[in-house]
């Protein structure tokens, strides 16, 4: 168990070498190298809120992730319940309705390649965007499930948005990944944080690049007046004159 100035992992005092890691704990040098949790990236182990679960496909998650995650089907609703409510605030609706399947990661990484957690499925067939599948990989906790959820359902919403279909990918990506952040922010707590850092730091092109552009423009403006513009003009809207994105 965690105490005062003790090892996070283990509950040790450190002693001469010890390490900080990115949610702020004291880990003695040894358990700062054990290995780490697939969603959350913090070194596992000890009985705490670091105790360590091997999933059944190999990944490792902490006992922080484990508490609140979306393993199975039946758990899918728990989350959906929070996320959808909070979009329909802002003004994302879905194009129709569609259930939120879950998807095992091996599965995932064939469909949609290596670093995608979802996947959205929009069929244009002559007319307006209807949305065929929705899909959210198992295993992550509920914090960044709907993270993944809201970008998914970003995706679905800008189907029947201006520029649907041919909006380029960064913009797109940009959009959703924007979306998932104000999940983030609603959720709060150090797990949105770090995810919320993740997604600042990102570097790759389209998802991290996206997302820092959509976020600039966004600025301070409130999530549903961004929402308005991107359902009229199909764009987040300049701030600062600045029309690019
Ligand atoms: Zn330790
Ligand atoms: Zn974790
Ligand atoms: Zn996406």
């Amino acid at each position: 168990m965690k105490r005062a100035g003790g090892c996070v992992v283990c509950g040790r005092r450190p002693g001469f070498s010890w390490a900080v890691d990115h949610f702020g704990d004291s880990l003695c040098a040894g358990c700062s190298r054990e290995l780490r949790c697939w969603s959350c990236e913090a070194a596992t182990g000890g009985s705490g809120e670091r105790a360590r679960t091997v999933l059944d496909d190999g990944r490792i998650r902490c006992a922080r992730c484990s508490a609140w995650a979306v393993d199975r089907q039946s758990e899918v609703g728990r989350v959906v319940a929070l996320v959808r409510p909070l979009l329909h605030s802002y003004g994302i609706r879905l194009p129709n309705p569609v259930r939120v399947g879950l998807i095992e990661p091996d599965r995932l990484e064939q469909l949609a390649g290596g670093s995608a957690h979802g996947l959205t499925r929009v069929e244009y067939a002559g007319g307006p965007g209807r949305v065929v599948e929705l899909r959210v990989v198992s295993g992550m906790p509920a914090t960044q499930f709907g993270r993944v959820l809201a970008h998914e359902m970003g995706h679905a919403w800008l189907a029947r948005c201006p520029g649907a279909g041919i909006r380029n990918a960064r913009d797109e990506e940009g959009i959703c990944e924007l979306v998932g952040s104000w999940w983030l922010r609603h959720r709060g707590g150090r797990l949105a944080r770090h995810y919320l850092d993740a997604m600042e730091s990102n570097p790759d092109p389209v998802y991290g690049a996206g997302y820092r552009a959509a976020a600039r423009l966004a600025g301070e403006k409130p999530p549903p007046e961004i929402v308005r513009s991107i359902a009229v003009t199909g764009r987040i809207g300049g701030g600062n004159g600045d029309s690019s994105g």
